[in-house]
């Protein structure tokens, strides 16, 4: 029989929204612990993209400069034709972001950019190989369960457990994340053969085809030396229970073939690429109840079109360390409102263009996602 720790404040996984989650609490003078299933992250074949309104927060806890060395600088976010390649809009990113939005704007590969969050943080209250199996809210505190027999009482519940969160489960009931009818393929292509095709290469551009299909292209590294693309294709249904299959070059070039000449090239030198189905929810009508909390793909999961999800995530996180920090954790419900009253129609606006994959599509001014500071703006 294992004897229950007490904490303060649980956060339910380490992901990229969890793990700002700890580091901002810490920040803010709480000393949360972080449960994570998973035994072990790895560097997983996907890119992400950083926006100056996120970049403010990595300031924040001391990351901006290490990610910033790390990952690539476009000047431009380009949407262009996938036949033609007409340029259809052009947002400008580069030192003009650094003025305007107050960050650079970047993109990285998600696996340097999960290590860097997860190294920063305090090793002692980073518990992995937690799977988090049953939650009792007592009188005063909520006992959790893990999958490894360990049990432990929190004063506080943060779920950052993802799009199948449990504590979404708890608050909500059980109910499947819909799928979208897309699915979007994933490759980091062979960079030898991308150079040997004689192409020039963007460092940020998406490639639009009818019904909005597309593929947004972009380097991971300051030196632009790996280069990674994402699609996004309406089917028919997912029938697999895999959260992702593989996919080929024969498939990407049915799905895209005979299109710009940069898409070919980047579709011959795609070597493994993988396929992954986009899971939907409506906004949740709760986003806290009692001791538990939900923040980023728990609480508001989105199509990753508009490249914010991770960034609406890690915004919740700094405005809900924010809130603990300015009410006090005694006053937990207070808290918990001003979080979800500050947050609410931002991340909602945010999951409902990404859902419409609408953004720049055609000519807008960014200025309202990337100007956004989560660490000043007004609460409540
Ligand atoms: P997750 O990253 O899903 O983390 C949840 C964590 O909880 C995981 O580590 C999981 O193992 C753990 N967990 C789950 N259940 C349990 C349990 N029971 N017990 C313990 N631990 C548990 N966003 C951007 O901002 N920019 C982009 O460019 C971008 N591109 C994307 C491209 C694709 C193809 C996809 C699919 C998404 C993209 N996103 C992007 C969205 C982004 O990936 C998500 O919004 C983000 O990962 C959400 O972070 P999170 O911490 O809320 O959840």
């Amino acid at each position: 029989m294992h004897s229950i720790d007490q904490v303060d404040i649980a956060i339910i996984g380490a992901g990229l929204g969890g793990a700002a989650a700890m580091a901002l609490l810490d920040d803010a003078g709480f000393s949360a612990h972080c449960f994570e299933q998973a035994p072990v992250f790895t560097r997983l074949g996907a890119g992400i993209h950083i926006g100056p309104n996120v970049m403010k927060v990595f300031r924040r806890i001391g990351l901006e400069d290490r990610l910033a060395a790390i990952g690539s600088h476009p000047d431009y976010w380009f949407s262009r034709d996938g036949m033609t390649g007409d340029y259809l809009s052009r947002i400008q990113l580069g030192d003009y972001a650094k003025r305007e939005y107050g960050a650079p704007y970047i993109t990285i590969h998600r696996g340097d950019l999960h290590a860097e969050q997860i190294a920063a943080l305090p090793q002692d209250r980073l518990h992995f190989g937690h799977r988090l199996t049953d939650i009792t809210e007592r009188d005063s505190d909520v006992l959790l369960t893990f999958a490894n027999g360990k049990q432990v009482a929190a004063q506080l519940v943060i779920g950052a457990d993802g799009i199948n969160s449990m504590i979404r489960e708890k608050l909500l009931g059980v109910e499947k994340p819909r799928f979208s009818g897309w699915v979007g393929h994933r490759a980091l292509v062979n960079m030898d053969k991308l150079r040997a095709s004689g192409v020039e290469f963007e460092p940020c551009v998406k490639w639009w085809w009818e019904q909005s299909r597309h593929i947004m292209a972009y380097a991971t590294k300051s030196n632009n030396s790996e280069y990674y693309y994402v699609t996004g294709v309406p089917v028919d249904g997912w029938a697999h229970e895999a959260s992702f299959v593989d996919s080929s070059r024969e498939e990407m070039e049915a799905t895209f073939g005979a299109s710009h000449p940069v898409v070919n090239a980047l579709i011959d030198a795609t070597e493994e690429v993988t396929k992954w189905p986009f899971w939907n929810r409506d906004p949740l009508n709760l986003w806290s109840q009692g001791r538990l909390c939900l923040l980023g793909d728990a609480c508001h999961p989105m199509r990753p079109h508009m490249a914010q999800g991770a960034c609406m995530a890690i915004e919740d996180a700094a405005v809900l360390a924010r809130c603990l920090e300015e009410v006090g954790t005694k006053d937990y419900a207070s808290a918990f409102a001003l979080y979800e009253a500050t947050r609410r129609e931002r991340a909602t606006k945010v999951q409902t263009i990404s859902n419409a994959n609408t953004w720049l599509k055609e000519p807008e001014d960014p200025a309202r996602v990337y100007a956004h500071d989560p660490l000043s703006v007004q609460l409540g």
